[in-house]
């Protein structure tokens, strides 16, 4: 569905159907950083309780943490997005006219 890192295709390579009419927007953003905060805030108070770690190693590790889960959370959750605006027949996703 993607051609590259976040840009989606036209139309599917393989059915050929018609993409272009997804409108991910800042969505895929907006669930990123959902995720990503409500995962690592409580973590950061976990590992902070149980093993009060130095300050620039934790800070190095949840900064290295959060970046990369969120650069791998972001494309999926755009296709997700995506998804469901087809199954939803949203924004002209399912009409013949186009
Ligand atoms: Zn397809």
């Amino acid at each position: 569905m993607m051609r590259s890192y976040l840009k989606v295709r036209d139309t599917c390579p393989v059915c050929g159907e018609e993409l272009f009419h997804h409108r991910a927007d800042d969505g895929p953003a907006y669930l990123t950083i959902l995720i990503v905060g409500h995962l690592m805030a409580p973590l950061m108070l976990f590992v902070f309780t149980q093993w009060r770690p130095d300050p620039l190693t934790s800070a190095t590790v949840f900064s290295v943490a959060c970046v990369a889960l969120s650069l791998f959370l972001l494309p999926r959750l755009k296709g997700v997005l995506v998804g469901v605006q087809w199954s939803k027949r949203m924004h002209g996703f399912g009409q013949d006219d186009g």
